[in-house]
């Protein structure tokens, strides 16, 4: 089985565009729950994106920093984490689930930043094989997955070593049947190169930030990036599509303020699929409506769906 049936379908024709959830529907419901899962669902589109590390008993689990967030979680008592306190490698699966993630911390720059975000009483991080068992639900089968595996070669000791990773990934996509459902992408490049060496037939999608490299990770395309992996300094001789596009990506998830008409044209010549993250202003949305991507990512998955629909441009994908 191979995952070539989803992609053929991902490619739009011009002007059609798919809307992808980002951390479920992260500006409505908190992020990576399975509420938020359950509701970008709902709303009809075809994709969520969701972010995934291993704890120590080695479960893949979605959530996005290597630490839990102080600003999203609570212990059961209702007292708010400390930054840097809980490691998620470091914390078994059953210890995990007893920190709520339901809500954000009053004031902080994370609630201001999504201020609509509905809380919700209670929510437990989800194992991944949770988030596989809402796609097996009838009403959800024309959905697919974007797990991005998060893994940081700069500070390598905070996560699990890839190999496992990888192999715990296509264990649980195969137990499922999940192959032609699940593109597995990351920002460390080693992490897709692994995925394609083990798992040829899932499909990899190569996340880029172009930038200057800093200490907190935001970017991973720069001379001699660790991020890149064998691949390094190759953007400096070619497009970045044309790099993804040799190195066996099927798709490319650039941030969308750096994508650029000519990378856009050679992404669609060599038969790469593009979607743009993080992308929650309308403005924002029409100029890549005018650029052709093939989805957008966004927090904000209901308003970018009925924007593109009031023009005639939202793709479905039919089961
Ligand atoms: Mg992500």
């Amino acid at each position: 089985m191979h995952s070539e049936s989803l992609l053929k379908a991902l490619h739009t024709q011009p002007d059609m565009i798919y809307v992808q959830g980002h951390r479920g529907a992260r500006g409505v419901l908190p992020e990576n729950t399975l509420e938020s899962f359950e509701y970008a669902l709902s709303l009809g589109i075809q994709s969520l994106e969701l972010d995934v590390l291993m704890t120590q008993d080695n479960v893949l689990v979605a959530t996005h920093n290597s630490a839990l967030h102080p600003d999203t979680t609570r212990h059961l008592s209702g007292e708010w984490v400390n930054e840097d306190a809980f490691q998620i490698r470091n914390l078994t699966l059953q210890e995990l689930q007893d920190f709520n993630v339901g809500a954000c911390r009053p004031e902080s720059s994370y609630q201001r930043r999504f201020k609509d975000q509905q809380s919700l009483n209670f929510a437990a991080i989800p194992a991944l094989t949770d988030v596989f068992q809402l796609l097996l639900l009838p009403e959800n089968k024309s959905a697919w997955l974007n797990v991005e595996i998060k893994s940081d070669p700069t500070k390598f000791y905070q996560t699990a070593p890839v190999e496992l990773v990888v192999q715990q990934l296509t264990d649980a996509i195969e137990a499922f049947g999940l192959q032609k459902r699940v593109v597995v992408q990351s920002f460390d490049w080693n992490l897709c190169l692994e995925m394609q060496r083990v798992a040829p037939h899932i499909a990899t999608s190569y996340l880029t930030s172009v930038g200057p490299e800093d200490e907190y990770g935001n970017n991973n395309i720069y001379p001699d990036s660790v991020w890149m992996g064998p691949l390094a300094n190759a953007h400096l001789h070619s497009s970045l599509p044309e790099v993804i596009a040799n190195a066996g990506g099927k798709m490319w998830a650039p941030y969308f303020d750096n994508l650029t008409s000519e990378e856009m044209t050679m992404a669609r010549q060599l038969g790469l699929i593009t979607y743009a993250w993080t992308v929650n202003e309308l403005d924002d949305v029409d100029a890549m409506i005018a650029l052709g991507v093939d989805g957008i990512i966004t927090d904000y998955p209901l308003m970018v769906l009925e924007h593109l629909r009031a023009q005639g441009k939202a793709a479905a994908l039919i089961a």
